[in-house]
């Protein structure tokens, strides 16, 4: 798999959501590394000597190539080929394109391919490193996997066993088991290996202070900076706890070893078990909580069993359905609904030209797609675990686990598996939800209410103008004495239902719990950051004759909006129907409130504050999202909190700190209706 199909072009800082990991192992191979079989993985020997602060490195790497006619290979283009021998002679490697190179072996038998390669890690800060891309700097060096710092085989998996040195006052990690390490009055040194074939390995160094604990056969361990050091134990021990939760509920743990490793990037990354966590996101109480789970349970779905992405990311949805969502259900019904609430006003926000199938998901570029590949996607375990019944969804992961650990899956391996433990066909659910962009639309027709012997008949129609999608709709009929809960299967366009009771009836609803996912209708959804932020037709005006601030804004805009700003004068927008991101000082506010059409402006929290973001809709229904500030200071302290909270109608400010958020309340939306005075 080549890396830019599982990696972010760009990463938005802290991202709450962390990204997935690149791929790891394909077979399960026993015995010794070096066993010769034909057209096995290439197997390296590799030894590395790091100076983290200068990010002078030199790499020796010993390349085992067995049942292949050459040797093709990418290098990281800050990397310098001293040397190449073929068993122990000297050889010239041939260029084959940007730092792409192959060596032309004599025959398919096994041979060993020397390389000596010297180079400087990019310093951080300089223009040709980016978030996610190798780096070094007094804080830690970062040298991913698929950035090629020892030659990387296209062709994909390999062993490797590697000696890493660094300073005695460093420590380094890398993916794979420790194996060894010693530590003298000059040096550290760790190795660590990795016998299943698996990715080439990701190496992390820096000043680190290590804190151990080992459970169940595991070593856990965190790798932090000296300042995050005293928040060690409550990682490990929830990390602990993360693992058992998901071995009981999955399947063994695949790896020796869990590490958690603070990242001076503003970064949350999966690796094969490891995690490279920004570090000043990691005192965030929402990491341990949370991403911890998201990013541990990836080393069951994305790592245990790699995705093959030829069929899409199902591992993205699946890790968020059981480690997010299952941690919100653990809190209670109530906060498992206001998660899939979340999701279905995400998705309503999302613009018709932006969704996509999720089978088209395969990593988060942006927002847009984690609204469709996280969110939906879990969404959609959530709708097959009512489909098919809580013990065999248990069930089937479980199959799905045992049969494809170390190896790569694609959507019809987990249909197989739900399949099989559910004993019947389900090619319609999973045509349905991953082949089609979209979600059903609901409403409700006409209905009645007639006394009848026994009680009252209620008759309802419920209508799906969208055609071809089939789920089971739970219908709420309440009652003067009592609440009667049904589910009804949706089909047809339209459905008519009956129910009789004894006592009169007082409302209907329908989906009361919001258990399918459906586009929400404009009643349904109050507006949030992301009406605006995530349309392609949105129109940011700044209204202040402030450079200092005006140029503030423009930053803002361009963090804010998941795509290209287009700024444009108010004047031009008196009936516009384009949503508006419209940033303004506040203390002219209301004047140029009217000019939007915003004369009845939203309740705000009675709290001081400094700066705020809020959403309202004008008279023709297109979203506002209004940011004021007092002056350019304060709105600069929103450039890195602000995008973070795209799923509120309204958050307030002091000095960049979130001191109140939330959702414009719910109407009761057309699922409802009242019966009270339909007899
Ligand atoms: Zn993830």
């Amino acid at each position: 798999m080549s890396p830019s199909n599982c990696w972010p072009n760009s990463h938005r800082a802290l991202s709450k959501l962390l990204i997935p990991i690149v791929a790891a192992a394909l077979c399960c191979a026993s015995g010794s590394l070096f066993a010769q079989v034909s057209n096995s993985p290439a197997e390296h020997v590799i030894e590395v000597s790091l100076t983290p602060a200068s990010g002078q490195i030199e790499i020796i790497d010993q390349v085992r190539i067995t049942g292949r006619e050459n040797y093709a290979f990418r290098l990281a283009p800050w990397l310098d080929i001293e040397s190449v021998t073929l068993d122990d002679r000297q050889l010239k490697v041939e260029r084959l394109g940007d730092h792409q190179y192959v060596v032309a072996l004599p025959d398919s038998k096994s041979h060993v391919i020397g390389f000596v390669l010297r180079g400087v890690v990019p310093v951080r800060g300089t223009q040709q490193v980016t978030t996610l891309s190798s780096s070094s700097g007094s804080d830690g060096v970062y040298l991913p996997g698929y950035d090629a710092w020892i030659p990387l085989d296209e062709a994909g998996l390999i062993r490797y066993r590697m000696l890493v040195k660094v300073a005695a006052g460093e420590r380094a990690v890398a993916s794979g088991k420790l194996i060894s390490e010693q530590t003298t009055n000059k040096q550290y040194q760790a190795t660590f290996e990795v016998t299943h074939p698996g990715e080439a390995p990701s190496l992390f160094a820096g000043p680190y202070r290590v804190t151990e604990r080992l459970s169940q056969g595991l070593r856990l361990r965190t790798y932090f900076h000296a300042e995050i050091a005293g928040l060690a134990d409550d990682y490990l021990a929830a990390a602990d706890g993360y693992i058992r939760r998901y071995q009981e509920s999955i399947g063994e743990y695949p790896y020796a070893d869990f590490h958690i490793v603070s990242a001076p990037l503003p970064v949350g990354l999966g690796f094969p078990n490891l995690t490279y966590v920004g570090r000043q996101v990691i005192p965030l109480p929402f990491m341990r909580t949370r991403s911890l789970a998201h990013e541990v349970l990836h080393n069951w779905w994305g790592n245990g069993v790699t995705v093959d992405y030829s069929s899409g990311n199902w591992a993205e949805g699946l890790t968020t359905y059981m480690a997010d969502y299952a941690l919100a259900r653990d809190k209670g019904e109530a906060e498992a609904r206001s998660m899939r609430v979340k999701w279905l006003r995400d998705f309503a926000a999302l613009p018709a030209q932006r969704d996509q199938p999720l089978r088209d998901f395969r990593s988060k570029q942006h927002q847009a797609s984690q609204v469709i590949g996280y969110n939906k996607l879990a969404f959609v375990f959530h709708m097959l675990t009512n489909e098919i019944g809580q013990p065999a969804f248990a069930d089937g992961l479980q199959r799905f686990w045992s049969k494809h650990v170390y190896g790569q899956a694609a959507w019809a391996d987990l249909q197989a598996a739900f399949e099989r433990t559910a004993g019947r066909d389900l090619d319609w659910f999973f045509r349905q939800w991953l082949q089609r962009s979209g979600a059903p639309r609901l409403s409700l027709g006409a209905h009645s209410v007639e006394q009848v012997a026994g009680g009252y008949r209620t008759r309802i129609e419920i209508l799906q103008p969208v055609t071809g999608y089939r789920f089971k709709l739970p219908v709420l009929l309440a009652t003067a004495d009592a609440d009667q809960r049904q589910e009804i299967m949706i089909s047809d366009t339209l459905t008519r239902v009956e129910f009789v009771t004894p006592a009169k009836p007082r409302y209907i609803h329908l989906d009361p719990d919001s258990d399918v996912f459906r586009r929400l209708q404009r009643d349904e959804t109050p507006p949030i950051l992301r009406d605006v932020t995530l349309n392609p037709s949105a129109i940011t005006v700044i209204a202040s004759t402030d450079t200092g601030f005006v140029e503030v804004a423009r930053n803002l805009a361009v963090g804010l909006m998941d795509v290209e700003p287009r700024f444009e004068a108010l004047t031009a927008l008196q009936n516009a129907d384009q949503p508006i991101l419209f940033i303004t000082t506040s203390n002219n506010l209301a004047q140029q409130l009217t000019q939007l059409g915003l004369e009845q402006l939203p309740e705000l929290p009675d709290i001081a504050h400094s700066a705020a973001a809020w959403t309202a809709r004008r008279a023709n229904g297109a979203p506002v999202l209004v940011v004021t500030a007092e002056n350019a200071l304060e709105l600069r302290s929103l450039l890195r909190p602000l995008p973070h909270y795209g799923g509120q109608s309204y958050v307030l400010f002091t000095a960049g700190r979130a001191l109140s958020r939330g959702l414009w309340p719910l109407g009761r939306g057309t699922l409802y209706r009242d019966l009270q005075d339909s007899l």
